[in-house]
């Protein structure tokens, strides 16, 4: 008998039909022996919807006080779909009882609309789950010292069963969702790709903050910190279909010394459309650039990603960086008006048409000429590399985003990741 947390995303909750599938499956799961505790999303489109009419009545202020009332709004879709399969667990013969986040209680801070969660008093549960029930508890929230309901970002139901897993010492946490596990790239730009059998949590890390929308980045950091075993898996099989197939389905998420990690050096290409790159020129070269040039970025809260900055030439240097293409505009602006003339640089010119491809992989650690491989790739492709930067298990470029799909196909190639064909 294990103890097991399921999350069940937004389409899998998405109507009373598919909430029955669900209970059916968590009912197979604890007539199996275990103790589940069932953490769901929303019923797909519902937070949408509900964010929608806030708008409509007044637009977003970004004030504590409408955020406070979007909290409190956006719960209510948790708290429906929970209690929704509640009452369909129930009615397949099961004992099931849901809590909302300020039930249980799931303590976060008090910054609304992205709360971070504190602390998970387990009690209630435990004892339910002691008592032979089925306990749903609300993705997404959370109560703040005040009492005041709290939600954990878009996409926080992964963040809330993580933790939910973390405090409760689950043996798994299982993310059931529309995709049927971690892919070594988006199969949208290369058909060969491959489904991880396993991914390390760091690597996932990266992949995950490159845009690979599988789970809010969020709980994979939690899953990480705190040693919970996660797997992605479809919640697209049938409800009946063989419980131990079921558990060793999708992909899972796992630490690097587990001796399931599959062996390669390069475990997926990622990448990201939306970078923009922003070079200050002629900057004279003395203490306090850096900071006077990305101090002023970081006030005005836009969010750098790689920055270069180039040896010096008769005491002026060259300085680049990407931000998000949304913050392209702002950031040039920025710069012109507020940094150029306290700096005394040449000038601001920028490229909001460029892309990151990163290969990532544990193996890149102990290997060297990982990094080559990929120049030489990019190089027989015909693609300019603009910017690089490294970090333990990747390499990323900053390349023209019109290439992107070629150096994403070429490099999934060199690195031995397209399937072999049948
Ligand atoms: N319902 C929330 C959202 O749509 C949380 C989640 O689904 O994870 O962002
Ligand atoms: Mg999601």
């Amino acid at each position: 008998m294990a103890l097991i947390v399921h999350k069940y995303g937004g389409t899998s909750m998405g109507s009373t039909e598919r909430i029955r599938n669900v209970a059916k499956r968590v009912a197979k799961w604890a007539r199996a022996g275990h103790q589940m505790v069932v953490v769901p999303s929303a019923m797909s489109g519902e937070t949408n919807r509900l964010l929608g009419l806030a708008k409509e009545l007044a637009p977003a202020k970004g004030s504590d006080a409408y955020n406070r009332e979007l909290d409190m709004l956006a719960a209510t879709g948790e708290q429906a779909s929970s209690a929704l399969l509640a009452i369909a667990l129930q009615g397949e013969g099961m004992a099931s009882v849901s809590y909302a986040g300020w039930q249980v209680p799931i303590r976060t801070d008090s910054s609304y609309t992205k709360a971070r969660i504190e602390s998970i008093d387990d009690a209630k549960v435990r004892a339910d789950l002691n008592a032979g029930k089925v306990v749903i508890v609300t993705g997404f929230q959370g109560i703040d010292d005040a009492g005041n309901i709290t939600t954990l970002g878009r996409g926080g139901s992964d963040t809330s069963a993580v933790a939910v897993a973390a405090a409760m010492k689950a043996d798994e946490c299982l993310i059931y969702t529309d995709v049927d596990g971690v892919y070594t790239t988006d199969p949208r730009v290369v058909p060969e790709a491959r489904r991880l059998q396993t991914v390390s949590f760091e690597e996932m890390l990266e992949m995950a903050s490159m845009g690979s929308k599988v789970l809010q980045i969020r709980s994979v950091e939690f899953a990480g910190k705190y040693r919970v075993p996660l797997r992605v898996l479809s919640s697209f099989t049938p409800w009946d279909i063989d419980l131990v197939e079921e558990a060793a389905s999708g992909t899972l998420i796992t630490f690097e010394e587990d001796e399931k990690m599959e062996q390669a050096i390069v475990s997926g290409i990622a990448f990201n459309r939306d970078e923009a790159k922003i070079s200050v020129l002629g900057v004279p070269d003395k203490p306090g650039i850096a900071f006077q040039i990305l101090g002023a970025v970081a006030d005005a809260n836009i969010e750098v990603d790689v920055i270069i900055q180039n040896i010096s030439k008769d005491g002026k240097t060259d300085f680049s960086f990407t931000v998000h293409r949304n913050d392209y505009a702002r950031t040039l602006e920025l710069l012109k008006d507020k940094v150029l003339p306290q700096l005394g640089a040449a000038d601001v010119v920028g490229d909001n048409k460029t892309c990151k491809v990163s290969i990532v992989g544990i193996g890149m650690r102990s290997h060297v000429g990982i990094a080559s491989t990929m120049f030489r790739v990019l190089s027989e492709e015909g693609i300019n590399i603009q910017m690089i930067s490294t970090s333990e298990i990747k390499t990323s470029v900053v390349i023209d985003e019109k290439y992107m799909e070629l150096a994403v196909r070429a490099l999934h190639k060199a690195f031995g990741l397209d399937q072999a064909s049948a």
